[in-house]
């Protein structure tokens, strides 16, 4: 069986959940293998928890190039991994520098390249959600090694009992990729709260909320969620433009996503619209939302938050 190379993001340490959800993906097309791109002396510690996923193999390379010359490094050494693995395809998770990072590959491999995939069928048939969801559009790479980014969450990434091993690979990253030298990064603060873009539960708040996120963000932490929020509210200052869900905030796709005080805009369904259960509520019974939703209540999110978050505690104890 063919390898399907599968691109293992990792950051402080902590590979990305994303990964598992890739290999998954991977195994339906053949054998997966992780390729992991770290720092001199990271790559056991970051291959040790691909263990219990559906990764088969991992390749590593170590070098502190990555960090100083940041992604067009990576570009070179995936590439000169595709060349010598010639691999059936090549999986990267959809986040803004994993649709650079392929698309680089794509051009760098000659390559096609399909990006925003929500399914992947074992013969790299792909399934994309566009124009806001209005359309589900099948595709499938008909030049190259196929080069794919998948959306978070997309699929539940496997529980196994495989312990891949790490083989480490010394590759040389060419000048051409050391153009550009990164000279500082600043991490941005971070909240207790999970990823947006990762997280397995979403509750957003929009214009309903009149700029008080409170008892949006207190489901959220009851919920272990992360907040998400409308661009009314993004744009009224009310929430950082971070946590905006949309056609031009992020795109979201969690088990559960709840919709607190948002009309729901084509715009904004853009963003969130392949959540696999979505709960509005909203206190007019005809926003647009509740076309889309899977469970509706039609209220003043002030009064049903609370109620709401009483009954799930009562429930849990
Ligand atoms: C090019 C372009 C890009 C855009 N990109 C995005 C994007 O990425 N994301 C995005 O979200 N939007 C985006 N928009 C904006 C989008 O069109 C909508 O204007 C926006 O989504 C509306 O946000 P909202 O639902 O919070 O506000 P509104 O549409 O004003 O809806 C507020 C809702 O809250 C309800 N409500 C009010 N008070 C309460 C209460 N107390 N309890 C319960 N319900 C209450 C109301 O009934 C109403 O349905 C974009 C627009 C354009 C033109």
């Amino acid at each position: 069986m063919s390898d399907v190379i599968l691109l293992a993001d990792h950051d402080g340490g902590k590979v990305a959940k994303t990964v598992a959800e890739l290999a998954t993906f991977a195994k339906r097309g053949g054998t997966p293998v992780a390729v992991i791109l770290c720092a001199n002396g990271a790559a056991d510690a970051l291959g040790a928890q691909l263990a219990g996923t559906d990764v088969e193999k991992v390749v590593a390379v170590e070098s502190d190039d990555f960090a100083q010359f940041g992604i067009p490094a990576m570009v070179d050494v995936l590439a000169q991994l595709v060349d010598s693995h010639k691999p059936a395809a090549v999986l990267v998770a959809s986040s803004a520098r994993g649709k650079e990072i392929a698309g680089r590959l794509a051009v760098r491999a000659g390559s096609g390249i399909i990006t925003d995939a929500v399914d992947v069928a074992a013969d790299f048939a792909t399934t994309q959600s566009v124009f806001g969801g209005s359309f589900t559009v099948s595709s499938k790479v008909t030049h190259g090694i196929p080069v794919i980014t998948i959306r978070p969450s997309a699929i539940e990434g496997a529980s196994t009992s495989n312990t891949p091993v790490v083989e480490k690979v010394n590759l040389t990253i060419s000048d051409k990729a050391k153009l550009v030298k990164i000279t500082n990064v600043q991490p941005a603060v971070k909240g207790g709260r999970p990823e947006l873009t990762e997280a397995k539960i979403v509750v957003s708040g929009g214009r309903g909320t009149n700029g008080d996120f409170t008892q949006v963000e207190a489901m959220a932490d009851l919920l272990g969620a992360a907040v998400g929020a409308s661009r009314a509210a993004t744009d009224a200052g009310w929430y950082p433009h971070t946590h905006q869900v949309g056609q031009t905030g992020k795109t979201v796709s969690p088990q559960l996503y709840v919709a607190c005080g948002i009309s729901g805009a084509i715009q904004h369904r853009a963003g969130m619209q392949t959540s696999k259960t979505i709960v509005a509520i909203n206190k007019d019974p005809e926003a647009p939302i509740f076309d889309l939703a899977d469970f509706g209540v039609v209220g003043d999110l002030f009064a049903v938050l609370p109620q709401a978050r009483e009954a799930i505690q009562a429930k849990r104890s």
